[in-house]
């Protein structure tokens, strides 16, 4: 499903992040440490290869909500954003800080000239971020930051599973 509010496009599709060719930048649901680990950051760092841990490296550790930005290496994508979200109910305000992943990823995205971005539900997975409740949090930061939104013109939500995707679905389709 897509929408597009101010020429911005907002989608929501069901794959794998690693594999969102045409797309400028991927975000990464990262650890503390910039390092491979599970989920999305195994596998980013599985398809950028060793190259994209030696640029992180020094840009480690960081904190729940902030985003940094590195090169794609073997990816298809450009850039790498890293955010770190928060563990559930540990990190506090989780809401805030979840939000503050959106808003910093899509900060950086515009100061580099990004027009398309792909994001994975941040901390949905290890972190234990209640899936609906993240997706309200994630498209909420991003509405209210699309009219300042300069050269970003699709943003999609690459969904693991089914369910994620019809949860997102259901969450955008709702929201205006
Ligand atoms: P976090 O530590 O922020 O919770 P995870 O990587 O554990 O991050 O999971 C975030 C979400 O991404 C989960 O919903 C998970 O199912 C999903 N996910 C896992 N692998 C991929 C992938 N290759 N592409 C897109 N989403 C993925």
């Amino acid at each position: 499903m897509e929408k597009v509010i101010h020429g911005v496009k907002i989608e929501c599709v069901q794959g794998d992040i690693t594999k969102q060719e045409g797309f400028d930048a991927i975000v990464n649901a990262a650890n503390a440490q910039l390092m491979p680990g599970g989920g999305v950051a195994g596998a980013i760092h599985r398809a950028a290869g060793p190259g994209l841990a030696e640029e992180c490296r020094p840009l480690a550790p960081i904190k729940p909500g902030q985003a940094v930005i590195t090169g794609g290496h073997n990816l298809p994508n450009r850039y790498v954003i890293h955010c770190l979200g928060p563990v559930y109910g540990v990190d506090q305000p989780s809401d805030k800080l979840l939000a503050d992943c959106y808003r910093n990823a899509l900060k950086l995205a515009e100061q580099h000239g990004i027009t398309s971005i792909a994001f994975p539900a941040i901390s949905t997975g290890i972190f234990g971020y209640p899936m609906e409740e993240a997706a309200r949090v994630a498209f909420e930061a991003i509405f209210e930051l699309i009219p300042s939104l300069k050269s970003i013109k699709v943003i999609r939500f690459v969904l693991w599973d089914r369910k994620a995707l019809e949860i997102h679905e259901r969450v955008l389709g709702n929201m205006f």
